[in-house]
């Protein structure tokens, strides 16, 4: 291999692992976004059932007051049916008496209802609580685990970005002003080796005469546009 070839599967390498650098660091504020959705998700979910729980409560809260006025109605009108003067009244108070027993057995069945109703949304609101805070918790863990990553991550960056400009000397003139180009529109992909007689960024079989001019150390690009390199053996 020509000290030229061994410079650009150099530099190939090192623009590889600049863009997997980079690709953690931008990986890292994702995982904590997608975590931040699902606290803010997380939380709604608490705040409905909540708002739900509160609703129950009021329902029962109100049935137990209608319970109390229907309540304190009989006992009016079983003071009234003790005074009372005629059958005629007398029945017209015990049937409406009755209607109220009736009306007031149905609204007991309801308070029962709805007092299971509040127990089981009490449960649901515990429960959406500790899914809200284990939600926050894990975005927390994500965010600090991405933050002590990240100055690593940028100093290996710096690091490799100034270890490709200098891996970037071996080309000079119209190569260099090509390659700038090259890396703009395809980053790492820029360079491609060379396997045997396939170019391993389009698969294309180079030319023999190609193939020549590589063990030579001449700089080609391959059809595809890429910048060329034998792959060591
Ligand atoms: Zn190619």
């Amino acid at each position: 291999m020509t000290a030229m070839n061994d410079g650009l599967h150099r530099l190939h390498q090192l623009l590889q692992q600049l863009r997997d650098v980079e690709t953690q660091l931008d990986r890292g504020p994702r995982q904590v976004r997608a975590r931040e959705r699902l606290v803010v998700k997380a939380e709604q979910s608490l705040e409905e059932k909540r708002e739900a729980l509160k609703q129950a409560k009021a329902t029962t809260d109100r049935k137990g007051l209608d319970l109390k006025t229907n309540e304190a109605k009989i006992a009016e009108l079983q003071t009234k049916l003790n005074v009372s003067t005629s059958n005629r009244e007398y029945d017209l108070i015990r049937g409406h008496m009755e209607a109220d027993t009736v009306a007031n057995s149905v609204l007991e069945d309801e308070i029962l209802e709805a007092l299971e109703t509040v127990d089981r949304m009490q449960i649901e609101v515990g429960q959406a609580d500790q899914q809200a805070q284990d939600a926050l918790a894990e975005k927390e863990r994500c965010a600090e685990q991405v933050a002590a990553a990240e100055g690593g991550l940028r100093a290996q960056a710096d690091e490799l970005a100034s270890q490709i400009r200098e891996a970037e000397k071996v080309l000079s003139g119209d190569v260099a002003v090509q390659y700038r180009r090259l890396v703009e529109a395809y980053g790492a992909d820029a360079l491609a080796s060379v396997d045997g007689k396939i170019c391993t960024n389009c698969y294309v079989a180079i030319t023999p005469q190609m193939r020549v001019e590589l063990n030579s150390g001449n700089l080609k690009f391959c059809e595809c546009g890429r910048l060329l390199y034998l792959a060591s053996e």
